[in-house]
Formats: structure tokens, sequence, C-alpha cells
């Protein structure tokens, strides 16, 4: 039977004070007025659907979350229009990311249909929390956990579903002029086998020792390459990485299992050839790549996903012989990068026509 998020009360922040947010929103530090939320248990399924307040959990010590990290989450945006309209951009496609990330951590799997009441529900119910200004929006946040208190390793009997939001302000501040990425070859983010392909907490985890290294070394995200050789470009710690040629290819690696399925990197494949180039998702070597940046043949790099839409990448650094070494790029924001990223954006704000369907309207 199919969930309903009822609002069940109708407390919300006087205009007045979400102006003052919505003037300077930050990037994940304001949450609106409500959440959506659902339980799942072993033995009722999915039930007690919900509309309320934005609120902390009240949640036993024991709960496996805290101990052994059975989570998952997504990420999206809504967009309000010039005409006042609010839109959110492929949703289904987080729907069914979202499932195959719960099969993977032995998560029960939520119906596309109630992923998407339940957004609905937030957004409507939080309308005056998405922001008008250029380039801001209102992120959406669902996610799902172990909520069963029991210290016993297997999966979850009790799974708890909510879903937040964020007014956003571009991810990166500054980024447009390109930022420096650190190329780890001492951590991992996943492996073979892994959990690479789902969108996980523990995933970020695992990266953050490398952030925090590129951090020491000037640089605001790590590029990944595999586990078991460090040869093979993957992506960065929560963004998919391309690279754009002199003679109009765009690369990017394959999605086999370490890559997450990037609802940005699948638009990007689609709307290259509209804007004259050719998509390839081919392996990529980081010899190779930093050999085409030197020599010319790869002229400009980008970093994409939904909170940072398409960050142009300046550098590449990394440690050789004890010092760090930068290969920049032709263009720190090049021309066709930012062609992709105006494209892109065009269709989310509803500036350009949407030929491939992907908006969906909630108000
Ligand atoms: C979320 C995420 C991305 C970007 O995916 P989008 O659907 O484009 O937002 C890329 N890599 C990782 C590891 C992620 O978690």
């Amino acid at each position: 039977m199919a969930l309903s998020f009822t609002r069940q009360d109708t407390t919300t922040t006087p205009t007045a004070e979400i102006e003052k947010v919505l003037a300077d929103p930050g990037f994940g530090v304001n949450f609106t007025d409500h959440m959506a939320t659902a339980t799942w248990s072993a033995d009722q399924g999915w039930h007690d659907g919900a509309l309320e307040n934005y609120h902390p959990f009240d949640l036993d010590p024991g709960v496996a979350v805290f101990h052994y990290g059975q989570e998952i989450f997504e990420g999206l945006k809504a967009y309000r229009w010039s005409d006042g309209s609010i839109w959110v951009f492929r949703p289904e496609m987080n729907a069914r990311r979202f499932q195959r990330s719960a099969q993977r951590m032995e998560l029960p799997v939520l119906d596309e249909a109630d992923f998407l009441a339940s957004i609905d529900a937030l957004i409507t119910a939080d309308a005056a929390w998405v922001p008008s200004a250029d380039e801001m929006s209102l992120y959406v946040r669902p996610f799902l956990f172990a909520s069963e208190s029991f210290l016993g390793v297997r999966s979850s009997n009790v799974v708890q579903y909510a879903a937040i939001a964020s007014p956003a302000a571009p991810y990166f501040e500054g980024g447009i002029g390109g930022v420096d990425i650190w190329v780890t070859t001492t951590y991992s983010r996943v492996g073979s086998g892994g959990t690479g392909a789902a969108k996980c907490g523990g995933n970020y985890a695992a990266s953050l020792i490398a952030q925090n290294e590129g951090a020491r070394h000037g640089c605001a995200q790590v590029l990944f390459t595999d586990a078991a050789t460090h040869t093979w470009i993957e992506e960065l710690g929560g963004m998919n990485f391309f690279v754009v040629t002199a003679d109009d290819r765009l690369l990017t690696p394959p999605t086999s299992g370490t890559i997450l399925e990037g609802i940005t990197r699948d638009s990007i494949l689609t709307l290259a050839p509209e804007i004259g180039l050719a998509p390839e998702e081919k392996p990529l070597t980081l010899d190779e790549v930093l050999a085409g940046i030197v020599d010319g043949e790869i002229t400009e790099a980008f970093a994409c996903g939904t909170a940072a839409v398409v960050t142009p990448i300046r550098s590449l650094r990394r440690e050789v012989e004890g010092h760090d070494e930068d290969v920049v790029l032709t263009h720190s924001f090049g021309p066709k990068t930012a062609k992709i990223r105006q494209t892109l954006v065009d269709i989310q704000w509803g500036r350009t026509p949407d030929r491939h369907e992907w908006m969906r309207r909630i108000a």
C-alpha cells in the first residue's frame, strides 16, 4: 500500500526570517520547517508515512546505524523558475538509485512512488524556502538508516526513512574560477565488489582522510584512482570526473561498480551531442590524462554532481618525489565546460525547452 505523507501540523517560520536565511543560505547549514518520515519493520513492512515538523530523532544509543553504518542517502534540488513555479530535476533517477543503494546495503526498498510522494509533500509544505535568486535552489536530502537497537551484526529489522531540505547557494564559493584537485594514490574510496555504486555514508567516511590530505595540499577536492593498482581514474569523493579533448570528445570513466552513477553525469553524456561534443565512456589512466593535459590533447576537465553542478578543474596536483606538482589545464574554466554547465542549468531553471522531459513540476 502506498505511503501517505500527510501534513500533521502547520508550523512555519515567519516569512521575514526565511527571507533572511535565503539572502545567504550557505550549503547544508539551514533546514526548512518540515521533514517527511516513514518507518519500515520486518513484520509490518513500510508504514507511518508522515510530514512532520523538522525535529531531532529520539534514538536509543544501541541502534545499529551508530555501530555498523547501515545507511544510504540521496541528493536532489528543487528550482524556482522565474514565473514562481517549483520544479525538480529527474527525481525518478534518485528514486531508482535509492533502491539500488538500499539493495547493496541490505536495507528495504522504498517504492519509487513513495519516494516521489515524500519529496512532493516536503517541497510543497516548504515552498517558501525555495530561493528565487540566481544559482540558488532547495537541496533535498532523503536518507534511510538502520534504527533497530541491537548490537548483533545482521541487517536491521527496523529502518527509518526521512527526507529533509536545506536552501543552497552554489556549493563551492568561487568554484567557477576552477579548483585544484588533489590526486591521491595513497587512499582508496572503494574497491572491487565494494559499495562504490551505492550512495552510502560509509563511502564518504572512508574518503575524508584523503580529502583532508588534499586540503593540506591546498586542494578543495580529491580524485581517486582504482584501489587495486592506483592506475585508473575513478571519481572524486562526491562527484564524477570528465575531461574534454581539443578535438571535442567528452570522456569519463565507465561506472562498473566502483563509480557512482551520477545523474548529472548521465545528463551531461546525454546533452553532449547537442552541443557538439562526442561523449565516450572510456577507462582513463591517470598517466594518459596527465600526459594529455601536458601535450594539449586534453584542454578542459571538470567534476559534476547535484550539489556543485559542474565544477571546472584548474589543475591536478599530486606529490612527486616529496614535493607537490601541478599539471595545469589549458583552461581553468574552459568554453566547452561553460557550455555544458549553461545547457544544464538552463534546463533546470526552465530557461530552455526541456526536450528530455527531465523536469517535474511540484508547485
Ligand atoms: C552523489 C554522488 C555523485 C554525483 O551524483 P549526482 O546524481 O550527479 O548528484 C558522484 N559521486 C559520488 C560518490 C556521489 O556520492
